[in-house]
């Protein structure tokens, strides 16, 4: 089906129940006044982007953080101060990130008013030890319970998060994961590896961590790739699978170089041809003034670099003449060498005019563009 055109909308929450061990993002445990502090700002800056036309909206993304943290009064607040300062279109994909142990009938039944029609869950792993280590506040059955009520209220569009090369983990314990997470069905599977960002209580720790070695995370990486490939999800992006039409089509903005704005906290936007972005800092983010939306902007000048990075992210990968279109010049030029080795290895594929990664290119997808850009 052909989507409606229109740009993505993300809304950053940033509060959860507490941090989790590995956590680099921008969020925070709060109380309810700085909550309901929050979420005043965040209207008042929605409302900054009205104007006589509405601008079209095809996907509504509320990322954390822990949205599902929000109350339903709260979260309804927020999407009828959206619905009316945007035109949301009717075949919009509509996300809310949850977590296990934070949604109740009440905030599902919001989700349902609202007209959300895609979930996406975080359980990372099903298993209690590595769950625990992690610091994330559910365990394995607050997962099913929850994936359950969202089945039951009629979600058919589902995404759950896991992780691999986390403390205690090994393939075997994995392994086990992934064969939990596909008898369930979900219709979108995301995996991502884990990173020790510094300023982490991990980083702290990192010397003594029980990770696994190199190889057995790369082990993981390619039991993902197939075990999901087997059980009919297409690994369309590096971290990201999805049964057939299900791919998440608010990320597939971001990595196409599409528009979109983010509204929030930290958060970014590119928006008729500019990318501007908000503080992290809430006091910072509080006393700005979103009547010309605000922030540090920057005129948009296209980086190769960047714009092939995004890209080679999808299995779609990009159209090489499109590239010399933009950038003036042929993708790789003069290293044609490293490009010609890289496909032998398999890990970089030409056809016609596109030029895309295999999944054993997408694990090295860093050190592959650096040689060549
Ligand atoms: S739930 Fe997500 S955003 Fe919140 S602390 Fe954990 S990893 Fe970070």
């Amino acid at each position: 089906m052909m989507e409606t055109k229109g740009l993505g909308l993300y809304v950053h929450i940033p509060f959860c129940v507490r941090k989790c061990n590995y956590c680099d993002f921008a969020s925070e445990a709060a109380g309810e006044s700085k909550i309901d502090k929050y979420v005043a700002r965040l209207i008042s800056e929605i409302e900054s982007y009205r104007s006589n036309e509405k601008i079209k909206i095809n996907t509504v993304f509320f990322g954390g953080g822990t949205p599902s943290l929000l109350s339903g009064e709260r979260f309804l607040k927020i999407v009828s101060t959206i619905k009316e300062s945007f035109e949301i279109l009717p075949d919009a994909e509509f996300t809310v990130e949850v977590n296990p142990a934070t949604l109740s009938d009440e905030k599902i039944l919001a989700y349902k008013e609202a007209g959300v029609n895609r979930i996406s869950i975080g359980v990372q792993s099903i298993h209690e030890i590595e769950l625990k280590k992690l610091g994330r506040i559910h365990n394995v059955a607050d997962f099913e319970n929850t994936y359950k009520a969202l089945r039951d209220a009629g979600f058919k569009n589902i995404s759950v998060d896991l992780m691999y090369g986390i403390p205690y983990q090994t393939k075997d314990s994995f392994e086990k994961t992934l064969d939990k997470i596909i008898m369930l069905s979900p219709e979108h599977v995301s995996c991502y590896g884990l990173i020790v960002e510094e300023g982490t209580p991990f980083f702290e720790e990192r010397k003594s961590l029980p990770l696994p070695d190199e190889d057995e995370e790369y082990e993981m990486y390619a039991t993902a790739h197939e075990k999901l490939a087997l059980a009919g999800y297409s690994h369309y992006e590096i971290s990201n699978y999805a049964k057939d039409g299900f791919e998440c089509r608010h990320n597939l903005k971001y990595w196409r170089d599409e528009e979109y704005i983010g509204v929030g906290l930290a958060a970014y936007s590119y928006y008729r041809g500019k990318r501007y972005g908000n503080s992290s800092s809430f006091d910072e983010y509080f006393a700005s003034d979103s009547a010309n939306y605000n922030c540090k902007e920057k005129e948009q000048l296209k980086d190769p670099f960047e714009y092939a990075m995004l890209a080679l992210r999808l299995k779609e990968g990009f159209s090489l003449s499109e590239y010399e279109r933009i950038f003036g010049k042929r993708f790789a030029e003069g290293k044609e060498k490293e490009l010609d080795l890289f496909s032998k290895k398999g890990l970089i594929e030409i056809r016609e005019d596109r030029i895309f990664l295999t999944y054993k290119g997408f694990y090295v997808s860093n050190s592959i563009l650096s040689e060549l850009l």
